[in-house]
């Protein structure tokens, strides 16, 4: 592949993610190079034009965003913004002609997740979720092990994603941009891990949020702790901004304990079955997420981090706030 027979990505929202992950991943893709940036923060622009060697005509800001269907360079517009502007840009997106990678939380509802995929599908485009993990290889041996059952029928898990956010102007501490705590941003990864390892979905739900900081979490709930009910077994689930970090996932199995420590991070991941240490090894998993997905636009082939899975994820993160509402109510899905 040479220059020209890659697909050329624009980032929207040059945050956190998008400077340390993503654009450093793209360099890292075989299919794909970073061709255009969209920001809202003329002072970035510069820098990463000469980091990136991006040209002028190739950058936007959110106002004149929807000229760039004129843009033949960019194939695939990649939205790493608050969680509540996802819709928005993903839909101006398809609307321009782009196919779509939204980052997670697809949306912040599950009303806005289905306008995104009716969007999508009536400019024929295509669009994914940023679910990294669905190509980091120790979670695809839990998915694996897990689905076969190799070590028996039922599993009982547990999973936790935390971390200490101090931080009063993050975005992630107000509903309007976040959508929830850190069900909406860590949680998710739970929640997926648990539906992932099981090959199954949840048939019902109870959760308790609780909040230790009220000054800094007003606004969303500071932890939230979660248990399901799968065919084949139980998961107890827990996700907080104010506790130390944690991310794990443990399987109890018939046949002894299945385990990624760490389990969600970008790199550094370790996993156990029975039988010994997982014998795989850490990647770049934006790098390979992204190049899956410019392949499925080359071929076209579905992804297998859809919409619709946003979507189904959506609508199991809304079951455990109305539980969580409702002071634990048993809520059957
Ligand atoms: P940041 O706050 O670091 O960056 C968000 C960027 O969005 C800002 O830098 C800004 O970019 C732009 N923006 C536009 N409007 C606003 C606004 N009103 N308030 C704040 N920012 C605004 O967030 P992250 O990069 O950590 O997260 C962005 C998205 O990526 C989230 O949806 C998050 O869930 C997801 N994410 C996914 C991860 C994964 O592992 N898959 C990991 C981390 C985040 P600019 O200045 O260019 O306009």
């Amino acid at each position: 592949f040479d220059s020209k027979e890659k697909l050329g990505i624009a980032l929207v929202g040059l945050g956190n993610y998008a400077t340390h992950q993503l654009a450093p991943a793209i360099l890292e893709t075989k299919h794909c190079y970073l061709a255009g940036i969209v920001t809202g923060t003329e002072a970035k622009e510069a820098v990463w034009m000469s980091k990136y060697n991006i040209k002028k005509e190739n950058v936007y800001n959110y106002d004149n965003f929807d000229s760039i269907k004129d843009n033949p360079e960019i194939d695939i517009i990649y939205v790493v913004l608050p969680n509540s502007m996802h819709a928005e840009f993903t839909i101006r997106a398809a609307k321009a002609g782009k196919h779509v990678i939204c980052e997670k939380p697809m949306a912040t509802s599950v009303a806005d997740c289905k306008k995104m995929n009716a969007a999508c599908k009536a400019a024929n485009k295509k669009l994914s979720i940023g679910y990294r993990l669905h190509f980091d290889p120790f979670n695809d041996q839990m998915m694996r092990l897990g689905q076969n059952k190799v070590y028996g029928n039922r599993m009982d898990i547990n999973t936790d994603f935390s971390f200490t956010l101090n931080d009063p102007n993050s975005w992630r501490t107000k509903k309007k941009f976040a959508g929830g705590g850190p069900l909406m941003d860590l949680g998710i990864y739970c929640l997926q891990g648990c539906i992932y390892t099981f090959g199954e979905l949840p048939t019902e739900l109870r959760a308790k949020a609780s909040t230790k900081n009220s000054a800094l979490f007003k606004d969303v709930e500071g932890t939230m702790e979660w248990e399901m009910t799968f065919p084949s077994g139980k998961a107890n689930c827990k996700t907080s901004y104010e506790t130390p970090f944690a991310s794990y996932l443990t399987a109890k199995t018939e046949k002894g304990t299945l385990e990624l420590n760490p389990s969600f991070n970008y790199d550094g991941l370790s996993g156990s079955t029975p039988d010994g240490p997982m014998q795989v090894q850490n990647v770049n998993q934006q790098a390979l997420q992204i190049d899956a997905f410019a392949l499925n636009v080359l071929n076209d082939t579905n992804t297998i981090v859809s919409g619709e899975m946003g979507l189904r994820d959506l609508y199991l993160i809304e079951k455990i706030q109305e539980s969580a509402a409702q002071n634990g109510k048993l809520i059957q899905l």
